[in-house]
């Protein structure tokens, strides 16, 4: 990962008491929101926020965010990267064109709202027939 810190520089933390903005403990909320005003006349808050999610710091302040709300967001911004990269992908895999002269071909037909052609007709009723005979529409041979 290619990360440019420029920005650092003009990170208004920069020199500062880090205790701050990684505080726990008893006077935890008093620096944290301390370290928040810091971050507030930030010029950098923006990059520090994003660099800090995307490369999932737990700790601390960053970008104005505490670290429980650094963690919400992140959590936010991961699952969001998941169903934007990984979703249409499983799901382009899983849905196969319906061929003709099937039982998904004719439920096809049917989701579609087009003209159930005669493959897809007789594929369904010897389905429907398998399915009488043997309680399941998987063909047998
Ligand atoms: S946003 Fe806050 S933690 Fe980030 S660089 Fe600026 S002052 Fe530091
Ligand atoms: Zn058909």
């Amino acid at each position: 990962m290619i990360r440019n810190l420029a920005w650092l520089q003009h990170a208004a933390c920069a020199g500062m008491d880090v205790r701050a903005f990684f505080s726990s403990g008893h006077h935890a909320r008093a620096q944290v929101n301390e370290a928040r005003r810091v971050c507030a006349t930030c010029p950098v808050q923006t990059q520090c926020a994003a660099w800090a999610i995307e490369t999932g710091e737990r700790w601390g302040v960053w970008g104005g965010m505490s670290q429980k709300q650094l963690r919400e967001k992140r959590r936010r911004f991961t699952s969001r990267a998941k169903t934007s990269t990984t979703a249409p992908s499983s799901r382009k895999r899983k849905r196969q064109p319906a061929k003709c002269g099937t039982r998904s071909g004719y439920q096809k037909h049917l989701r579609e709202k087009t003209e159930i052609c005669g493959p897809c007709r007789q594929a369904n009723t010897d389905a429907d027939n398998r399915l009488r005979r043997t309680g399941t529409t998987k063909a047998s041979v």
